[in-house]
């Protein structure tokens, strides 16, 4: 028996698991004798993490674990209603403080039995204090063996459900795990030979399996943990490289002739000279599509750095071979501004352009299907309604997607369907960090533009309180008096987008009537009709408005170069990503523009004394702190990652975000290159995975990858 025959042995065949725990176990994704090994634990109780009580002070403010007897309980009912455990270790007292849930945790301890609380120790006056830590109740025998050996005792993730059927985090998994470790461990083969693995710097897998279930010591389970990692990297590189190869040596697509004479008349025209950047990754998009293969590119630059010149050269360039274009874009006030802008590009070149959206009218749109069917429309620019049913091209060879994260990568699929195969550069403004896009685009070529536009100043930011609104007021003046234009923007964010544009609407009245009563403002959200919103920007655009009350729609890729003031409302509650791309509103011309953050003071300020919402508070201010700190897209992001962990930051369910086991993006960059070398370098080197040395790994991943990636090569 090996490990690939551990794939196909039921659960079932474990002592103790009958149709009742089958059937949980299943809901929890574990079927096979494989899947349990792989169910790890989510932390560890260490006993060299064990803290005394009489020595918590030294460790405030971190998270520490101390074990101890339950000496007493009790509900408080002071100012803020509490359940209150004092536990006692031999040496000390200290309390176990709950806010939430009280009636539950009160039945949920017995007096005299033994706990292990993990938690961040904050002290109130003298007395140390954990507040909703977590908990695990150690069986007798357990106790003893982890105080007296020094034992490390693994925690399992567990569910009510699981609970329910006695696999609860603390004995129930344990036992269950042990038994299959002790009957099947070494049945368990490596995909991978011994050469590989000295080379690697990895573990056996049966190793690494025992050694995080049962860890002899902290060494042992950092070895188990990288080898896991790096598995579970090593699959996903393995099937982002096969769908490289397959891109690059499957499909036939166009191969676009390189010469534009429309984009050079337009590159002539231009009023400025193309970055050295611009010119550096125009020269890759038209590299690939001189070549047959399908173009798969992706497009990284800042906000401001000039990627839609970028995109209507290379569209051009198909026009000019005969080819349809698609330029999708994430909202109809982008579609809008491209349609206009690339209209005035154009100018007189003959090209034929025509804008898509899911507002138009039914006649409106018909007849812009039908244009576009019979092959009469060289480029459609378009909203999310471009990729819908009934969108039928007449010759497409290029789609180009901009401001990518706002799209899921389903989205992305199905445009492609639409022509034969077309050429595809996607565009994205948010920089990634590196890791993120490695795992989201790893099977993609990329380009960046990692320059601005020469004369670019850095916005300047600041952070400003509601005290300081005069000042503000009297800033933004003296801006527009300058001949400059500034943007308000309102946080869309409440339980109801009534009361948020509500405020929004309010203090716009109350700016136009009273402190800019003399100014032109506007006010644009997103419940306006197409036609009104487009006129709005327009008239912001071509000078006739000073200031734009807005929400939060003119975030991503608006274009006013005039405008040099962003003032951000509540800034605390937007997010960093957008934080990012609204400042990047201003700042798109030679002159000097400013970002200014409104907050509260409280909200910035108030540090860790709301026992709650500590995170959350902390959270606002280092969003915000970020900010002012840097311009840097880049590092901006990596702070966001930080805060919000990459799924989020991706919006895991729409976006295809593989979900890691063990992995984590923001800590194993370095073993996430490592996997990915040795995965990109084997199919490349036998992408039939035919050599001996391969093995193990065809016949771990073979039957995954094929039915995964249609691969006939791998048979
Ligand atoms: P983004 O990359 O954020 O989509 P845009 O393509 O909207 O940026 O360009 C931002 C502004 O910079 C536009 O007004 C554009 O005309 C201008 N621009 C683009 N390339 C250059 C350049 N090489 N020199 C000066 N201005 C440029
Ligand atoms: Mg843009």
């Amino acid at each position: 028996m090996n490990s690939f025959s551990l794939d196909a042995l039921p659960v079932t065949t474990l002592p103790g698991v009958g149709k009742q725990r089958e059937r949980v176990l299943a809901e929890a994704g574990i079927r096979t004798v494989l899947d349990l090994l792989h169910y790890f634990p989510r932390r560890y109780l260490d006993r060299s993490t064990i803290v005394a009580i009489p020595e918590l002070h030294r460790h405030a403010g971190t998270v520490v674990t101390v074990i101890g007897r339950v000496q007493r309980t009790a509900i408080i009912a002071s100012k803020r209603k509490r359940f209150i455990v004092t536990l006692f270790d031999g040496k000390g007292t200290m309390e176990v403080v709950f806010f939430q849930g009280l009636h539950y945790w009160e039945k949920a301890f017995r007096v005299d039995e033994t706990i292990a609380v993990s938690g961040e120790v904050q002290f109130f006056g003298r007395r140390a204090s954990m507040v909703h830590p977590d908990i695990d109740r150690l069986q007798d025998g357990e106790t003893l063996e982890f105080i007296n050996t020094g034992g490390i005792i693994p925690v399992y993730p567990s569910s009510a459900e699981l609970e329910k059927v006695g696999l609860n985090r603390h004995g129930g998994f344990r036992r269950l795990i042990r038994e299959a470790l002790h009957r099947h461990l070494d049945d368990v083969q490596d995909c991978f030979t011994s050469g590989l693995m000295h080379n690697e710097g990895l573990i056996p897998l049966r190793d690494a399996l025992e050694y995080i279930h049962t860890p002899k010591d902290m060494g042992s389970l950092e070895h188990a943990r990288r080898r896991l990692i790096f598995d579970e990297f090593f699959l996903l590189s393995l099937q982002l490289a096969f769908r490289k190869r397959q891109r690059k040596h499957g499909d036939t697509g166009i191969a676009f002739t390189p010469d534009s004479p429309s984009a050079r008349t337009l590159v002539a025209r231009l009023p400025f000279e193309l970055t050295a950047a611009q010119r550096r990754v125009l020269h890759e998009i038209v590299s690939d599509m001189q070549h047959p293969r399908p173009m798969n590119r992706l497009l990284q630059g800042d906000v401001g750095s000039g990627k839609t010149i970028v995109a209507l050269l290379t569209m051009l360039l198909a026009v000019d071979n005969g080819y349809q274009c698609a330029l999708m874009v994430p909202t109809e006030i982008l579609a809008e501004q491209h349609y206009h802008s690339i209209s005035a590009l154009v100018g007189d070149l003959g090209t034929r352009i025509r804008l898509l959206t899911g507002r138009q009218s039914a006649g409106e749109r018909m007849a812009g299907l039908q244009a576009i069917a019979s092959g009469e429309i060289d480029i459609v620019v378009g909203t999310h309604a471009l990729i819908q049913e009934g969108v039928d091209f007449d010759k497409l060879g290029l789609v180009i997607i901009d401001e990518q994260h706002r799209f899921g990568v389903m989205q992305r699929a199905t445009l492609r369907l639409k022509g034969s195969t077309p050429d595809v550069l996607i565009m994205t403004a948010t920089p990634i960090p590196r890791t993120l896009s490695m795992t989201l685009y790893g099977d993609l070529d990329v380009s960046i533009i990692d320059e601005l536009p020469a004369h670019r100043k850095n916005v300047r930011t600041a952070i400003r309180f509601e005290e300081d609104r005069a000042s503000v007021e009297a800033f933004v003046r003296e801006e527009i008096a300058k001949g400059n234009q500034a943007y308000y923007v309102f946080p869309l964010v409440s339980e109801s987008e009534k009361l948020d544009l509500k405020a929004a609407t309010e203090e716009y009245e109350r700016m136009r009537t009273g402190v800019y009563r003399d100014l032109r403002l506007s006010l644009l959200h997103g419940q306006m009709k197409s036609e009104e919103k487009e006129n709005i920007m327009l008239r912001f655009k071509q000078r006739e408005l000073d200031i734009l009350v807005s929400t939060t729609i003119i975030e991503v890729g608006v274009d006013v170069p005039d405008a040099t003031v962003m003032v951000i409302e509540h800034a605390e509650r937007f997010g960093l990503a957008q934080l990012h791309q609204l400042r990047g509103r201003v700042g798109r011309s030679d002159k000097q523009s400013y970002c200014i953050m409104m907050t509260e003071k409280r909200t910035y300020f108030s540090g860790t004394s709301v026992v709650g919402d500590v995170r959350q508070v902390s959270d606002q201010r280092r969003r915000l702190d970020t900010m002012r700190a840097t311009n840097d897209g880049f590092r901006i992001a990596e702070v966001d990652m930080q805060i919000r962990g990459p799924g989020d930051l991706w919006g895991t369910q729409q976006s295809g975000f593989p979900a890691f086991r063990i992995a984590n993006l923001l800590e194993h960059g370095e073993i996430l290159q490592h996997s990915r070398r040795l995965a990109f370098d084997i199919v490349e080197r036998d992408p039939q995975l035919r050599l001996p040395e391969h093995e193990g790994i065809r016949a771990q991943y073979g039957a995954m990858l094929r039915e995964a990636l249609s691969l006939a090569t791998i048979s």
